[in-house]
């Protein structure tokens, strides 16, 4: 690692015999960091919960801490993407639910309408065939 990783600045070279790259240039860029890494952890298991809770989904353990490191922004804007894309399916679906059982209600009655219909074309058939058999 050449630069701090929250901000950036180059860093002096590593120390011979140091046993660690240094991450940061200072205490403050380490603590800024750790804050915000909370608060991502945090946003993201609150995703995680929100979308995995209503899709056959599970965490991908796997990914490792400096993947997840560098990956997190990324993926949390994936996160919050996706979790806005599921509440407008969500809503979607509600309101073609809704339209279906409208339509439903719409086939009801044009049916009902129809036995009537089809009662009166009854009736008047059998009132036509009496009349023209009392002509004859
Ligand atoms: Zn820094």
């Amino acid at each position: 690692m050449y630069a701090c990783v929250e901000c950036g600045k180059r860093l002096p070279p590593r120390a011979k015999g140091g046993h660690r790259e240094r991450e940061y240039c200072s205490n403050r860029c380490r603590q800024r960091a750790h804050r915000k890494h909370k608060k991502q952890d945090l946003e993201s298991r609150h995703l995680i919960e929100r979308v995995c809770g209503r899709l056959p989904l599970t965490p991908d353990l796997s990914v490792g801490r400096d993947h997840w490191r560098f990956e997190r922004t990324g993926l949390l804007q994936s996160a919050r993407l996706l979790a806005a894309r599921c509440d407008t399916a969500e809503a979607e679906a509600r309101f073609l639910r809704a339209r279906n059982t409208m339509l439903e209600d719409e086939a009801h009655t044009l049916r009902s309408l129809l036995a009537d219909k089809e009662a009166e074309i009854v009736r008047l058939t059998v009132l036509l065939e009496g009349q023209s058999k009392r002509r004859t």
